[in-house]
């Protein structure tokens, strides 16, 4: 695969919609479209519900699909293949990224590649989806209908080796074909508006509130030298994943509620996924890691935190 030019090129050059001399407006356009065509095409698909013919069964299995969507990223995509929070077979492997795949959400290579990189440069000038950094429209969105570059591949070597992955980055769409056309001919326009398309675009604005919401509100547990934060709200609707500022603190870990009252869906599914021997090694934060280790004032917290916005340096201490 071809190495990356964004994450390689300095900040100052690095907003797609820059003017490059190497680059016409016709080039821009092309590529945008190339990349988003598919995001077009789901929310039209998803605003067609309201005209095509629907059931009440329709309707009930959305939030079904809802919640096969939202798992899968979050345990698939988030946990397993961009941080790799616990191991499994091959094939679980390969299903879980031809689940992950039917989100519309690109194939697992690219969401790793793009996921690590932003913990790399949480909320820093390099941060493809930072609230703090840009605007929040492109933090909750444009990034991904101006996906021009090409990711860092190099960042991603311990699932490139995976042949059966990288011959499903190039396939991506065809898992998500497959489903549509099953809903297509199991419940006609309404099963693939509502089922299909609805719940492809529930779940990727989802996504996206992790992205922004989750730097911007919330509470701050641990000074992690970006804008991450934990919010109940969020955590609901992502399974977890809006237990943000946790996460950011230790990224590895396949949990993200550290305590009971952090309810935590995925890590959920991926306890019960072990227990049935479908995964093993999860890898969980020791309990005498989970409190931060020294406790800051209002004052301090908000001078680092300031200084992250601005530097993007890290200011935490590691607990
Ligand atoms: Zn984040
Ligand atoms: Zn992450």
């Amino acid at each position: 695969m071809q190495q990356s030019n964004l994450l390689a090129t300095p900040a100052a050059s690095r907003h797609p919609f820059l003017p490059r001399p190497d680059r016409s407006v016709a080039w821009v356009c092309w590529h945008s479209a190339r990349g988003s065509w598919f995001l077009v095409l789901i929310h039209v698909g998803a605003l067609a519900s309201l005209a095509v013919s629907t059931t009440l069964v329709h309707w009930l299995l959305l939030p079904a699909f809802l919640a096969m969507r939202g798992l899968v990223t979050t345990v698939g995509y988030h946990r397993y293949f961009a941080h790799r929070s616990f191991k499994t077979s091959r094939l679980f492997q390969f299903i879980l990224a031809a689940l992950c795949c039917a989100n519309l959400q690109r194939g697992p290579l690219y969401w790793a590649a793009i996921h690590r990189h932003h913990h790399r440069h949480s909320d820093c000038p390099d941060d493809a989806h930072s609230p703090v950094r840009g605007s929040f429209f492109w933090a909750y969105c444009g990034w991904m209908f101006a996906s021009l570059e090409e990711p860092d591949w190099g960042s991603v070597r311990d699932l490139t080796r995976f042949p059966e992955l990288v011959w499903l980055e190039r396939l991506w769409l065809v898992p998500g074909l497959l489903l549509a056309t099953a809903c297509w001919l199991v419940g006609g326009w309404g099963l693939l508006c509502v089922g299909f398309c609805l719940s492809a675009v529930l779940a990727l604005h989802v996504a996206s509130l992790v992205n922004t919401v989750g730097h911007l509100v919330g509470s701050r547990r641990y000074a992690t030298g970006d804008g991450s934060r934990n919010s109940f709200l969020l955590a609901m609707v992502t399974f977890g994943d809006g237990w943000h500022n946790n996460h950011h603190q230790y990224p590895h870990a396949a949990q993200a509620g550290f305590f009971w009252w952090e309810i935590d869906g995925s890590f959920r599914l991926i306890r019960l996924l072990g227990l049935l021997g479908v995964v093993w090694d999860i890898r969980r934060v020791p309990p005498h890691k989970l409190h931060p280790r020294e406790r800051r004032s209002p004052e301090t917290e908000s001078t680092l935190e300031a200084n992250a916005r601005v530097g993007g340096l890290s200011s935490g201490t590691p607990a």
